[in-house]
């Protein structure tokens, strides 16, 4: 009988172990039917935001290429996958449905009752480890215990050795003769209607073609100088590869032996690539911790935080998401965000504290955020990111350190070149008041065609007075607890 292969974050045919079992190895024995089904209602509010679906629509226009191209169209069908998936399996015979394991709350309970339908019906889900390096319930303490911090975590990953080598991708697939009808990806309007995409395809190429290529470049060049230039975010110094990793065009696997392949014998905990593996180790932190402590995304993990002052403010909100705070690194970012879909790691903590701290906004309006206009928007690593920021994650920053946005912009882009790209009605203003404009005396500010207030605003809050408020509220918040 035929085999279903559902494609859910691991849009890709290299690498693929679902795809692999479900032809029964590269010989390509079985036919299979690949499938996409788009169910927002089963994600709810985790559902793909406006710039996820951007992504998707060209993931998806990528992978149904390769899959034509091979043998096996894929389909795309609009519905609940708990009805759809059932459905398709009883309609074309199949006896299993191979699919990579997902880790989002809401997905693994829809898996599970998939699983069971299939089995009423008696058939199979077959799930692989398609998107992390290690299951989350494979990696635990001595004591048994999943891990709570993350340099113990990492060091247990590193302890259980490199992970085997990536699967090629099949040559031929066979798919089905009579494949039931499909639907048209133009008809599930991916896309935003308005221009605020357009430059999104300047940075990106969504698919498992770009995700290759930009690992390789990776890998050939920068990934050497990834620890000198990796908090620099006036240059490409990180590998741009987290949308890829998200909708799973390239797998960890395939980064960690790119990586091997560049630097040989360097692979190791302490040599220079270790510090970008390290990275990759975060986020499969992110995962284990998702899936031990589902509620991640919705409620702060350490349980005092619950009292935490909080002081919604819709403008003060808004004035963040559009990057007009004043702060000249913190609008940077946000402009980036909104005009690429993608924001700097350093200057994403940056920008995530001037908002729960300086600004008092609750972090789950800042993770909602960043969950609609990040292409790498992803359930695990924003919310841990988050929490991490709030200082109420299970390996947090402690929230008293809050970042200073004068000093962070002018360590970290002391040249002035991220600022000036993002927010050009500064550019003229010389280094020394590049992150601090208000401090421009009037002959500066004249010369750089600069009128504060109405071409840049002043900081929303003066720096000291929210530092203040920020402890102030932490130490309203202990006492509550
Ligand atoms: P590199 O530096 O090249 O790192 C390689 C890969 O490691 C990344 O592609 C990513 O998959 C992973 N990685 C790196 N840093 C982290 C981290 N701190 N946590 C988990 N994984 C990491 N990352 C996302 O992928 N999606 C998100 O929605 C997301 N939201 C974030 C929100 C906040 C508030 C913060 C502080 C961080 C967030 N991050 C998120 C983590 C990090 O900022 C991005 O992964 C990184 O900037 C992506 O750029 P890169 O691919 O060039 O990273």
């Amino acid at each position: 009988p035929p085999a279903l292969v559902w494609f859910r974050q691991d849009l890709r045919l290299a690498d693929n172990p679902a795809l692999a079992a479900a032809t029964g190895g590269l010989a390509a024995a079985r036919r299979i039917l690949p499938v996409y089904v788009l169910d927002p209602d089963a994600a709810g509010r985790w559902a793909p935001g406006g710039a996820g679906r951007w992504w998707l629509h060209y993931s998806l226009e990528s992978l149904g290429r390769s899959l034509a191209a091979c043998g096996a169209p894929l389909l795309l069908v609009r519905g609940r996958a708990e009805i759809v998936i059932p459905a398709l399996a009883d309609a074309v015979g199949a006896a299993e449905v191979f699919a990579g394991r997902l880790y989002e709350p809401w997905a693994r309970e829809r898996d599970q009752r998939i699983a069971e339908a299939l089995e009423a019906a008696g058939r199979q889900l077959r799930l692989s480890t398609s998107s992390l390096l290690r299951e989350p319930t494979q990696v635990r303490s001595g004591s048994g215990k999943p891990y709570a911090v993350y340099t113990p975590f990492a060091k247990a990953m590193a302890a259980m050795g490199g992970p085997a080598a990536p699967l090629p991708a099949p040559e031929r697939l066979q798919g089905l003769e009579a494949p039931p009808p499909g639907e048209a990806l133009a008809d599930w309007a991916l896309l935003p209607r308005r221009g605020w995409a357009d430059a999104f395809a300047t940075v990106w190429t969504p698919g498992e073609a770009g995700a290759t290529a930009r690992l390789a470049e990776f890998a050939a060049g920068p990934v050497r100088q990834y620890a000198a230039r990796r908090n620099d975010p006036g240059v490409d110094g990180s590998s741009g590869l987290s949308p890829h990793l998200h909708w799973g065009e390239i797998s960890p696997r395939q980064v960690w032996a790119a990586v091997q392949a560049a630097m040989p014998g360097e692979v190791v905990p302490g040599a220079p690539a270790w510090t970008f593996l390290s990275e990759v180790l975060w986020r499969e932190f992110s995962y284990h911790v998702l899936w031990h402590r589902p509620g991640l995304p919705e409620a702060p993990l350490r349980q005092r935080y619950a009292a935490f002052p909080w002081a919604p403010d819709a403008a003060l909100l808004r004035a963040w998401e559009r990057g007009r705070t004043g702060y000249p690194i913190v609008d940077a970012g946000m402009r980036q965000l909104w005009r690429h879909g993608w924001m700097h790691n350093r200057v994403r903590m940056i920008a995530a504290s001037l908002l729960v701290k300086h600004l008092l906004q609750p972090w789950q309006h800042g993770a909602a955020w960043f969950w609609d206009t990040l292409v790498d928007a992803d359930l695990a690593a924003n919310s841990a990111g988050w929490q991490w920021v709030a200082g109420s994650g299970s390996d947090a920053a402690p929230y008293f350190r809050v970042f200073n946005p004068i000093l962070q912009g002018e360590k970290f882009d002391p040249s002035g070149r991220y600022v000036r790209r993002f927010v050009p009605e500064l550019a003229k203003l010389p280094d020394r008041y590049l992150h601090r404009p208000w401090e421009a005396p009037e002959p500066a500010l004249r010369e750089a065609g600069l009128i504060l207030d109405r071409d840049y605003p002043r900081p929303v809050v003066e720096h000291a007075e929210g530092r203040r408020r920020a402890l102030e509220a932490l130490a309203q918040m202990v006492t509550a607890a």
